[in-house]
């Protein structure tokens, strides 16, 4: 058995066991390699860093789309921004009253690579006849996107490094208030708490956010293969509050077989621990 390790702070270091390199590619936009190993199946790294494993994804698709159907079950038109590995839309797309799925994804290659090697999130995906997919920068199509067009916006991005710095801008945030429509939801990755490169990207994106959309919520879920395995999504709508408006029979009645989301855990997850409470209100 080899390790593929990560650094995730200055002294700390994550390792996960792999018996095969499937595949190692650097694209105009990053270096892209798929492994794959027993406990963990199949995983990719963007730029060395863990993106998507067999054994959590569940985890964080569940927790980037569910919340905001609970909140709002008449959701219709919905734009992934990233999400090359389909897990995100696959979630998207078991909702039957969806009606279209835009994918702006910069990076062809991870989705075909993930075709390819990884159909547990990518299978299926191209074949729905609601999903468009556009491989282009995700800040170039919302800027292209027409006023007030989609339900919700889920950015299911990398870090605010490299291609995914322009996802974590205050004109991307801007641009998505603009497109979303007057009952709109953005869902965007929001880093982690934990180590200080991490939250100071968290403190960023939170300031930038609560400048443009009158609600603005944090929440959390746990993902054993992220640095520090605590992890944040924003929550930021026009007019939905997560947790006021939360329709828990309506959301039942899509009878969804969920692995980690419930409507219980829905509530809990916008509890937040006293130190990244204080984190975000500082600056
Ligand atoms: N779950 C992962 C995480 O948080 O580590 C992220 C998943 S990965 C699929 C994120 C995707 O965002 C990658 O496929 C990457 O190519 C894409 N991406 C990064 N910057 C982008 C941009 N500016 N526009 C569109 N997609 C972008």
């Amino acid at each position: 058995m080899k390790w593929y390790t990560e650094k995730w702070s200055e002294q700390c270091k994550f390792s996960l066991g792999y018996d095969e390199h499937i595949h190692s590619e650097k694209t105009a936009f990053q270096q892209i390699d798929f492994y794959k190993g027993r406990e963990f199946g199949t995983f990719f790294t963007l730029d060395g860093l863990m993106m998507v494993n067999e054994k959590d994804e569940f985890i964080y698709h569940d927790m980037i789309v569910h919340p905001a159907f609970a909140t709002n079950p008449m959701i219709k038109h919905v734009l992934i921004i990233g999400g090359g590995d389909g897990g995100t839309a696959r979630e998207v797309l078991r909702y039957p009253t969806v009606e279209k799925v835009v994918m702006a994804e910069i990076d062809e290659r991870v989705f075909r690579l993930s075709q390819q090697y990884l159909p547990l999130t990518a299978a299926g995906i191209e074949e729905d006849q609601r999903m468009t997919l556009h491989f282009e920068d995700g800040l170039q199509y919302v800027r292209n996107a027409p006023d007030a067009s989609f339900d919700l916006i889920l950015v299911d991005s990398t870090d605010p490094i490299s291609v995914g710095e322009g996802l974590f801008t205050t004109e991307f945030y801007k641009q998505c208030y603009r497109v979303l429509n007057d009952t709109g939801i953005l869902i965007n990755q929001h880093e982690s708490p934990y180590f200080e490169e991490y939250a100071e990207n968290m403190r960023k994106a939170r300031n930038k956010i609560k400048a443009i959309f009158p609600l603005t919520k944090v929440y959390q879920y746990h993902m054993p293969t992220y640095p520090s395995g605590h992890w944040l999504f924003g929550f930021a709508s026009k007019s939905f509050d997560p947790i006021a408006d939360i329709k828990i029979a309506q959301w039942k009645k899509f009878s969804l077989k969920t692995k980690y989301y419930n409507t219980d855990l829905h509530i809990g997850a916008f509890a937040l621990p006293n130190y990244v409470k204080e984190e975000l209100a500082s600056e």
